[in-house]
């Protein structure tokens, strides 16, 4: 077995209703003036108003800031530290989908340490400590609650940077399934194919451990089974709840595992099309699990556990690209590049840009540019 190092640093408070309990926590950990970063969609269906009322009763300052889009860029990150630098605030509570969580993350490290964003690319790059943080999301996906980074894009590349720190990861995740009701069915449907993303290829990587792998089942265990359920009964809180929980254990699964050559090759499609990270992985990933079976078939076969098979398959990770298929169908979701627009041209520089991402470098078969142009031709 492989060894591993392993910290948990947020204290995870899971329920419905779990909400009603963000005032206290705040307190615990000695909130008094607050930043909460949450998007315009969250504002509008009322969640703001609930959190700020929450903490009010409770003696916090609460300061919300919205100005960012559903990726954030190294421009917004800056504009939201520049609002909060003359408030004094002593927290910061990132509230919405993963955009909100990173885009609080990202604003707490140019706040308490200065520079730019891309000054923290990699991992440990802060010498002041961050500001204590708590996380709600509000879309079961890309559990940036459970993780030390904050994927920012660059404003002028739009390539995403993933930059980390110990003192990134939130004191307090709070999770409350009931938040997520309100979530669009695209929207879960997007967020939670790439929780499953998450759940799979952290299951397969060269850097997974005995301590992700359990993440990464469970994470699956509990998304496969409700993905389909949530999409055909948005209000079932037990699916919702199976949701948040496995996006949330395969965020955990990534702070150990890393990912692989899907988010490799998802990353560029993203910022050439601005295509939504979701659909970018729904088109790639049952790719990538064909692509990489004959290094990683039995640790796809441990994932589906038993009995997997189903009748005329020749393999685990045939069966579980033809499951992972079913869940983007289900979805909603399109199934090949040309359907978002991606022409074959463009295959040799979205396949050079794949290379250089380092998610790439965990990736369980060795992936460079030729795998990544195969990966982009098979998906045409
Ligand atoms: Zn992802």
């Amino acid at each position: 077995m492989r060894p591993f190092d392993f910290t948990p640093r947020t204290r995870v408070v899971f329920g419905a209703g779990a909400i009603n309990r963000l005032g206290h926590l705040a307190r615990e950990l000695g909130f008094t003036r607050a930043l909460l970063v949450a998007d315009d969609g969250v504002m509008r269906a009322g969640h703001v108003a609930n959190a700020i009322r929450l903490l009010g009763t409770a003696g916090v300052v609460v300061y919300p800031w919205h100005a960012f889009g559903a990726n954030p860029d190294s421009a917004m990150v800056e504009a939201g530290s520049a609002f909060a630098a003359p408030l004094g605030v002593d927290a910061i509570i990132g509230l919405g989908g993963g955009s909100s969580l990173d885009c609080a993350k990202g604003i707490n490290f140019l706040l308490t340490n200065g520079g730019s964003m891309a000054d923290y690319r990699g991992y440990g790059k802060a010498s002041r400590p961050l500001l204590p943080m708590i996380g709600i999301p509000t879309t079961a996906g890309t559990g940036s609650e459970a993780q030390s980074y904050a994927v920012i894009s660059d404003a002028s590349t739009h390539m995403k940077m993933a930059c980390g720190d110990p003192s990134a990861a939130v004191r307090v995740a709070l999770l409350d399934p009931e938040l997520t009701l309100t979530a669009p069915l695209i929207v879960t449907a997007l967020a939670g194919f790439d929780a499953v993303a998450h759940a799979v290829e952290t299951a397969v990587t060269t850097k997974r451990t005995p301590l992700s792998d359990m993440y990464s089942h469970e994470a699956w265990r509990l998304l496969a089974s409700a993905f389909e359920r949530v999409l055909l009964h948005p209000a079932d809180l037990e699916a919702r709840a199976g949701m948040l929980a496995g996006a949330h254990f395969a965020g955990t699964a990534i702070e150990q595992s890393m990912l692989g050559a899907a988010h490799a090759c998802a990353n560029p499609l993203s910022a050439r099309y601005d295509l939504a990270h979701g659909q970018a992985l729904a088109i790639l990933l049952p790719r990538v699990v064909r692509w990489n079976s004959a290094v990683a078939t039995d640790r796809y076969a441990m994932l589906l556990g038993s009995p997997r098979r189903r009748a005329g398959d020749l393999d685990a990770a045939e069966t579980l690209a033809r499951r992972l298929e079913d869940l983007v169908i289900a979805g909603g979701l399109a199934t090949r590049l040309q359907d978002v627009g991606v022409e074959e041209s463009a295959i040799p520089e979205l396949a050079a840009q794949a290379a250089q991402q380092w998610t790439g470098t965990f990736n369980p078969r060795p992936f460079d540019a030729t795998g990544a142009s195969e990966l982009y031709r098979s998906a045409l």
